[in-house]
């Protein structure tokens, strides 16, 4: 069997500390460490180089959410390699794979979602969105709606558009970003930014600064507003209830396109195929990855509602696309993706089952004493790491806390990832009970310990 864990971790770190510039990493500090070799994964479990089984509590970087391993996936990308490996959808030619993903996305999309322009990331799905919605708006006669309203600590990808659209301050410091057109507002964290309010009124609050950026900025001026559903990278931002209602309001009496970016939440992670059904909303365009192919192969796309390619037709030649745009064999991946997820009942099970049970286990952890506040969606959790209860004050600094919880989380056999002090999760939905209740022993022993090193 083809096995890359041929040698000991340390040939691999050190051609690693040699050869690799790794994403999101300083790489003096990575590489003084140690870099963490993962050599296989199985369902929810990962293995490392030295043995060390690991619960993947982040489905890799919240797309594995078929689990690790599966056979149907590798089955259908190696018939695909075999028949077509690489055709381009430009000048008048598609291929089977391309058209059955692109059918099969219009069943699970909601009414109203016909159309999908596919790339190879969320972030180029994101630079598509930039230039869709303004070529939307010149195509209508109204060339003066440039502007795209975003939200600060929001992400949305790390090419020029997409980290210019999301509101990462350290990503901006690096490249002299954002480009202009873009608007960042507040984002709806209650826990952070709430005060004295209610969840209630702070969500009004928050979504009030949209209208008064558009207000603002003039309406015949911006094209549209983008967000996550729940904000991912952001921390697992859980908007209070009247928030998205609110935002809805405020989009319908507006002329300007709603774009719920459901790189993370959508095929299934809130329990319903899309974020935005969770939360009620009717966007214009979604922007998809990760979950597209469990991340078996990199593919995203453009959701395009009926209302958006109508005119996006009228446009003329779009002259945007890339060469990878609907990669047979990415595409391939996607459909055996979509069967297992439509097979096994997979949204289903997130909604009504593994989702109920983990939240209510999840939830008890706000009782600990490191713990000011437990939150989960789906299957998408946070807590907030606190120096004092009960209080939404956090820790002073840059984070250290958080930092050091993940690697006792990781030392455990726990993947849980940190934005500053507060912990995440996103689990497979093929998360067994037996396997929630070890990550939630896994993530209390952490807790103790990191608690234990601030005595
Ligand atoms: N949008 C959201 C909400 C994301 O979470 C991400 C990645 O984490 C992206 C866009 C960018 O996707 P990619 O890393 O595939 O470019």
């Amino acid at each position: 069997m083809l096995t890359h864990n041929k040698y000991p971790t340390e040939h691999y770190r050190a051609l690693d500390a040699a050869h690799h510039l790794h994403p999101f990493s300083d790489t003096r500090s990575l590489n003084a460490g140690g870099v963490r070799v993962i050599v296989k994964g199985e369902g929810v479990w990962l293995t490392d180089s030295d043995g060390n089984r690991i619960l993947d509590g982040m489905s890799g970087l919240w797309c594995v959410n078929i689990g690790h391993g599966r056979r149907e996936i590798a089955e259908a990308v190696q018939q695909q390699m075999a028949e077509i490996s690489y055709y381009n959808t430009f000048f008048k030619t598609t291929h089977p794979p391309a058209v059955e993903l692109a059918a099969l996305i219009a069943e699970v999309t909601p009414e109203g979602f016909n159309r999908v322009f596919f790339c190879g990331s969320g972030s180029e799905a994101n630079d598509t969105i930039l230039r869709m919605a303004r070529t939307y708006w010149a195509t209508l006669g109204k060339p003066s709606k440039q502007v795209i309203i975003a939200r600060r600590n929001a992400y949305h990808g790390s090419t020029v558009a997409g980290a210019s659209l999301g509101g990462m301050a350290p990503m901006h410091a690096q490249g002299g970003l954002p480009i202009p057109g873009i608007r960042h507002i507040g984002q709806p964290y209650w826990f952070d930014h709430g005060g004295d309010l209610s969840p209630a009124e702070f969500g009004l609050k928050a979504a009030r600064e949209l209208e008064a950026a558009i207000d603002e900025i003039g309406e015949d001026k911006v094209a549209a507003f983008i967000a996550e559903p729940i904000q991912g990278a952001g921390g697992v931002i859980i908007p209070p209830d009247t928030y998205w209602p609110e935002v809805a309001r405020i989009c319908r009496e507006r002329d300007i396109l709603f774009v719920s970016d459901e790189v993370i939440c959508g095929f299934g992670r809130l329990g319903s195929w899309f974020g935005a059904e969770h939360f009620g909303m009717k966007p214009d365009l979604m922007p998809v990855a990760k979950g597209l192919s469990s991340g078996y192969l990199p593919i995203g796309g453009v959701l395009v509602s009926d209302k958006v390619a109508g005119v996006i037709e009228d446009t003329g030649e779009f002259n945007h696309g890339f060469t990878y745009s609907a990669h047979p064999v990415c595409a391939a991946a996607a459909i055996a993706n979509l069967k297992v997820l439509r097979e096994e009942k997979l949204v289903e099970r997130v909604r009504d089952d593994i989702g109920p049970y983990l939240r209510e286990r999840w939830m008890k952890l706000a009782d600990h004493p490191l713990v000011g506040e437990a939150r989960m969606t789906g299957l998408m959790g946070a807590l907030e790491l606190v120096p004092a209860k009960p209080s939404h004050r956090r820790f002073a600094g840059d984070g250290s806390i958080g930092l050091r919880c993940r690697e006792h989380s990781f030392r455990n056999g726990l993947v849980m990832r940190h934005v500053h002090d507060t912990m995440v999760i996103a689990p497979p939905f093929v998360l067994s009970h037996e396997e929630a209740d070890e990550l939630i022993r896994l993530a209390t022993l952490t807790l103790d310990m990191t608690h234990a090193d601030l005595k």
